[in-house]
């Protein structure tokens, strides 16, 4: 290797080593610039820096080592018509030894004759991955003191400048994005924390101290078992369903310096914030939903409560008037009695419904059940549905097994359940269709079962059709509530049964359920 080989090479060592050991694009820009004149011998040196639409976003210049300010609209002009322009657009580098007589070189002011006058200038292209990301400019006040050692020293700086402005912007972008998602951190408007696998809280953000009334330090010194009254072992439960990527939400209590616990939902999901696996929770305050539930709740209670006596008084009244009717007038008076008669019973049931759902709901459990007759139980029910079956010339089958022992049961509890399901049986099937009640020993259990031959319902909603306000969309469908079902679920689980469904498109359905028989 010759001296001036090693010479060479020892220098862009030194360069790259004073250019790339900083990542703030302010430092870079001006250490390009000092290299430029220290190394190359410039008088002026000017770097500008475009973004991916080759428009400048930044820039620096420096007279006589010192660094001078400049304007937006300076870089511009370079651009647009200056040398660097030229660079730019032809992505070459150029070397002018005398500007005055170079068209490309922008004149200003300060470039007259009678000032600095004609100058020698190199300008090279900055390319970093095959995108020009910038200009660099040098000039020195006397014409034809660059050559092309020069020229290629310069081309030089330009590559070791094209990787540090790329790391500084690489760098600032990053810093901008952990900047951007700090701050969505911290302004949300639910408390966010970030544990470790055990619970650890490691972060937390600015709502979670605000609801939870700890202070910052004292939040990174507890466990979320410690903050939330999840139960024993909670989370080992779910470590593997959260390792493998799933979410996993709860209710839970979240206790509060400011007095009583904050009910939340909690939801709790891995997230890769580095070397170390961590988990994001985010707990949504449920305090206003919970209240509104109870309020609710209450009321309905109340207006069920309330309605259902005065209702016991107008079928009892009907009762009497019935009873009183005179013989001679029975033709005329008995249907007219016989409509509102079972049109009362019919809104008894429905408030009872309504009742025993909000009861059942809340946990309460059966306590009036008695031995129940199942050839009673059934005759009554049927009897309620038999008007419907007359209107819409449908045919009823009972088939009850021969000397089948009765059911333990709250009677008008499941008296109900069976005309739900007969009352569907006949709402939903066609005029002239079938319906069949059936009810077997099956092991120590009593299975009521009620099929008709109706539209049927798709295997995707046998399940669903059990939950509050299902209702199948089928166009001109008979108008319910979609509550039904859900009490005859609550009902018979709530008596130790099981109830669900079968059924094929257009061949019917059949509802089956299981009660305990009573004891001897
Ligand atoms: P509702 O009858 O008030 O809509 P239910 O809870 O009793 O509420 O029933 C839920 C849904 O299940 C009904 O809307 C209907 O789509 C479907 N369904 C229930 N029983 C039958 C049946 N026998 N035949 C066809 N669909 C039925």
């Amino acid at each position: 290797m010759t001296d001036v080989t090693r010479s060479s090479l020892e220098l862009l060592y030194t360069i790259s080593r004073e250019l790339t050991t900083d990542l703030d694009l302010h430092t870079v820009l001006a250490r390009v610039l000092a290299s430029s004149s220290k190394y190359v011998g410039a008088e002026r040196a000017s770097v500008i820096v475009l973004n991916e639409r080759q428009e400048p976003v930044e820039g620096a210049i420096i007279v006589h080592d010192r660094l001078v300010p400049h304007t937006a609209d300076q870089l511009r002009a370079t651009l647009e018509h200056g040398l660097a322009g030229w660079v730019m657009r032809n992505r070459e580098a150029a070397l002018i030894q005398n500007t005055s007589l170079d068209d490309r070189w922008l004149r200003r002011p300060d470039d007259a004759a009678e000032k600095s006058g004609a100058k020698s200038a190199i300008c090279v292209p900055i390319i970093t991955r095959d995108q020009p990301v910038g200009v660099l400019t040098i000039v020195h006040p006397v014409p034809d003191f660059f050559n092309e050692e020069h020229l290629a020293l310069l081309q030089a700086i330009a590559d070791q400048a094209g990787i540090a402005i790329y790391n500084a912007q690489l760098y600032d972008s990053l810093q901008a994005a952990h900047r951007r998602y700090h701050e969505l951190f911290e302004d949300s408007i639910d408390p966010v924390w970030i544990t470790d696998f055990n619970g650890s809280i490691l972060e937390a953000n600015r709502q979670s101290k605000r609801m939870s009334g700890h202070e910052p330090d004292s939040l990174s010194t507890h466990t979320a078992s410690d903050m939330l009254d999840l139960p024993p072992g909670w989370l080992d439960e779910h470590r593997s369903a959260l390792e493998d990527g799933g979410e996993i939400s709860q209710e839970a209590l979240l206790f509060s310096h400011h007095g009583s616990p904050v009910p939340v939902e909690v939801h709790i999901r891995k997230v890769d914030t580095g070397t170390v696996p961590t988990l994001q929770w985010i707990l949504r305050d449920l305090s206003a939903r919970k209240a509104l539930d109870a309020l609710r709740d209450d009321l309905m209670a109340m207006i069920y409560h309330d309605l259902r006596s005065p209702l016991s008084n107008i079928i009892s009244s009907l009762d009497m008037l019935n009873m009183l009717t005179p013989a001679a007038d029975r033709g005329t008076m008995q249907p007219v009695l016989n409509i509102a008669q079972r049109s009362s019973e019919r809104m008894q049931r429905l408030i009872s419904t309504l009742l025993d759902i909000y009861r059942l709901e809340a946990g309460q459990v059966v306590s009036d059940r008695h031995p129940v007759d199942v050839n009673t139980l059934i005759h009554e029910a049927v009897d309620a549905v038999q008007p419907v079956v007359e209107t819409k010339n449908q045919v009823l089958h009972i088939d009850v097994q021969a000397e089948i022992p009765p059911v333990l049961a709250d009677v008008d509890m499941i008296r109900r359940v069976l005309i739900n399901l007969l009352d569907n049986a006949t709402k939903y099937n066609s005029y002239h269709g079938e319906i069949s009640v059936i009810a077997r020993m099956v092991g120590d259990e009593i299975e009521f079962s009620v099929k008709d031959n109706g539209p049927g319902i798709p295997p995707v909603a046998l399940q669903q059709i059990f939950d509050k306000f299902t209702r199948l969309q089928e166009e001109r469908a008979p108008k319910g509530l979609g509550l039904g079902l859900a009490f005859c679920k609550l009902a018979v689980n709530a008596h130790g049964g099981r109830i669900w469904a079968e059924s094929r498109v257009n061949e019917g359905s059949h509802f089956i359920f299981t009660l305990p028989v009573a004891p001897a």
